[in-house]
Parts: structure tokens; sequence; C-alpha cells
């Protein structure tokens, strides 16, 4: 859950645009992360196009990652069929794809800082245990929504056996912890992280490394100073913030890209009948970057997919312009 920002003071502001002014000074550099658990359609090739753009037009570098650190629900022929998407498209990545898949020891090692700093501990808990818990306490879990730890395991394990590693989202001095950034399509953003999520797990009990803990490390460690994704995963963003906090990383300027709706309302996937982003001919890959550049505000007349790509990045000036001054309107 996000709400617009309340008011902060001007120390905190201040902090916060030093922050991201110590970011910008560093040589731009844009992801596209995508989990491979199928193919591109419609909505990822939205988040892919802008980030590319941005990145372009920046004149900056652009790296793709693969984010394949959940294997049960990732596969290489997914990752490949990506892969083979983007250069149809003509997005090409300045330097070979990452795979998370390969680079546990990075997250290990901040896993293992986190651990010394007190910012995360081993938890016993399981699913169960947790829903017993917060049903004692008259907390009611509602389908679908994400079950705020209640903090059994904070102080020790009790006897239990560690099962996963969680991120102490509350501050021993101050309580709660507050969230703010600006996002630049978004505009200001707040979470109060204690209480929309609590202590998150950055280890599964399945042994898998979580998205938070990896996304944050690869961002850092691959130098990113501008993340372009899908507004689905704003709601992340405070976690992967309070993350490189406690890591002491640096913090990328976010800009959360529109959403494409399934028939049923809800963002575009697998489940609601997303269909590969067709791309095999020249006039299929036009066809949807064109549907693509609609959602970002792109009118672009073009007969080849180079042609439509220069011709936006031409264009991607005014349209972020544009982007970024309609969050000024609706304050
Ligand atoms: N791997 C994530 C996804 O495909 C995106 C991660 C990100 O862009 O931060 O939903």
């Amino acid at each position: 859950m996000l709400g617009r920002a309340k008011p902060s003071s001007a120390e905190d502001r201040l902090e916060d645009r030093l922050e991201d002014r110590d970011i910008e000074t560093k040589p731009y550099t844009g992801r596209f992360a995508p989990s491979p658990t199928g193919p591109l359609h419609a909505g990822s090739v939205v988040a892919a196009l802008a980030s590319w753009l941005d990145a372009r037009a920046a004149g900056g570098r652009w790296l793709v990652r693969l984010e394949d650190v959940d294997a049960p629900r990732c596969s290489a022929a997914a990752a490949q069929t990506i892969l083979r998407q983007l250069a149809d498209l003509g997005l090409i990545a300045d330097e070979p794809p990452v795979w998370q898949s390969t680079r546990s020891a990075l997250y290990q090692a901040a896993a293992d800082q986190l651990l010394r700093s007190g910012d995360a501990y081993p938890c016993g808990c399981t699913r169960a245990s947790i829903s017993r818990t917060l049903a004692e306490r008259g907390i009611a879990h509602q389908r679908e929504a994400e079950q705020v730890y209640p903090g059994t395991c904070r102080q020790g394990l009790n006897g239990k056996p560690a099962r996963a590693l969680r991120l102490r989202a509350c501050d021993a001095e101050v309580g709660d912890i507050n969230i703010e950034w600006d996002d630049l399509r978004l505009g200001a953003q707040f979470q109060n992280v204690t209480q929309a999520v609590g202590d998150f797990v950055i280890h599964r009990a399945d042994g898998l490394w979580a998205y938070q803990l990896a996304v944050v490390v690869d961002d850092a460690a691959q130098g990113v100073t501008r993340v372009v994704r899908g507004e689905d995963l704003a709601d992340n963003t405070p976690r992967q913030i309070l993350l490189q906090q406690r890591l002491g990383l640096p913090r990328p300027v976010y800009l959360h890209t529109p959403l494409v709706l399934g028939e049923d309302g809800h963002k575009l996937s697998k489940q609601n009948g997303a269909r590969a982003a067709p791309t095999a001919s020249n006039t299929e890959a036009v066809a949807t970057l064109a549907q693509a550049g609609a959602v970002l505000g792109l009118r672009v007349a073009a007969t080849t997919h180079t042609e439509w790509l220069a011709e936006a990045v031409r264009q991607w000036p005014t349209i972020f312009r544009f982007i970024v001054g309609s969050q000024d309107k609706k304050d």
C-alpha cells in the first residue's frame, strides 16, 4: 500500500535531494530486469521500451538482467524467448545479460552484512504459525493481502530451527519506519513500511533469495542509476530503499510506467490471457513497438523497427517532460 507523501521536514527533503544528486552525478545506467516466467507480453514490452528509450535519450548505458532467482517459476526457454524478442525489437543491451541464478555469493555477502549489523535476523516461523499468531491477536487475514509479520522471532528463535531471514522493518529508537521518495511519474510517495509490510523476508524458507534483496544488490553492483519499470512494482520500492539504506547503497531514481490491463481490468498477466508479444517479422516488431509506444504517449510513423526506435528516441525528451510534469499538476 502506497500513499502520496505527507510534507516532510526541510532537512529530510534536503537529504533526499543530496542523495539523488549523488546518484545523478554517476554515469546514467538503466536496466530491464524481467523474470523469465514466460515470454514478454504487451505490458512487459512497455517497461522494456521505456527503460531503453530513457537510457538512449540520456546517452546512457542499458543493461538486461534475467531475474531467475525464483527457480521453480522460471525457465531457460522463457529466458531465451525474452532475449530473442528484445533482439527482434532492436532493444539491444550494451553488455551481455546477467543471470541472477549465478550471483548467490553477492546476495549471501549482503545477507551476512545485514546479520552482522543486526538489521536482519533468522526466523523459524511457518506460514501457518504466523497466521495463528495473527489470529490470536485478532488480526484477520485478508485474501491476497500480504501478512504483516507479527515479529515473533525478532528477539530470538526460542529453540525453533531457522527457516528464513527477515529484515527488521522497525527502528528501536524511532519506532515505525517511514520511507518517502519521489517517483518521476507518480510524484511524491510515502509508505510506513513497519505497518504496511513489517519485517520482510530476504532469504526464503525454501532456500531461495528473495526478489527484494537480489534486486537491490544487483542494481548497486551494476551501477544502476535509473530504475524504469512497471507501476505494479511501485509498492516494492520502499522495501528496496530501506534495504539500500541498511546496506549503505545509493538510491537510484525511480520511474514507474503505466500498466497495460487485461480484459478483467487487472494488470495484464498470463492468468488473464496475456499473449507473447509478436516480434518474429519486421511488421510484427513495428506493431508491437507501436502498441507499447502508444501507452507511453509516443506517436511514431515508421516502416522498420530501427526507424521506429530512432524516431522514438527523438520524441522521448518531450514525452519525458510531459510524464514528469503531469505529476506536478496533480499536487
Ligand atoms: N523481475 C521483476 C519482474 O519481472 C522486475 C524487477 C524490477 O524491474 O525491479 O516483475
